[in-house]
């Protein structure tokens, strides 16, 4: 079982990547609905205060945002084409 109750807050923990300190960009709530009904999500962005260590990581974040949709893009037309193939084999 992980340990409830983690009190060290988001931003006492170190940046990963150059160990500078962290700061809470931002905060919000989301609600979303299951099947036992609403329940309320708290998201936390945390960002890096070293400008440099931060520009970086969003860089990558880009990136890896882009290449994403990329292998998205693909599977569909993968998928699409497996389709396309599976209809003419009949
Ligand atoms: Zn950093």
């Amino acid at each position: 079982m992980p340990k409830i109750g983690n009190t060290k807050s988001i931003e006492e923990i170190p940046c990963s990547r150059c160990g500078s300190k962290r700061k809470i960009a931002k905060k919000w709530k989301e609600k979303i609905q299951n099947s036992s009904g609403f329940m309320t999500l708290e998201h936390t962005s945390v960002i890096c205060t070293n400008k440099v260590c931060q520009a970086e990581f969003d860089a990558v974040i880009l990136a890896d945002a882009a290449k994403r949709e990329k292998l998205k893009q693909i599977k569909l037309e993968d998928s699409a084409k497996r389709m396309a193939a599976s209809k003419t084999a009949e």
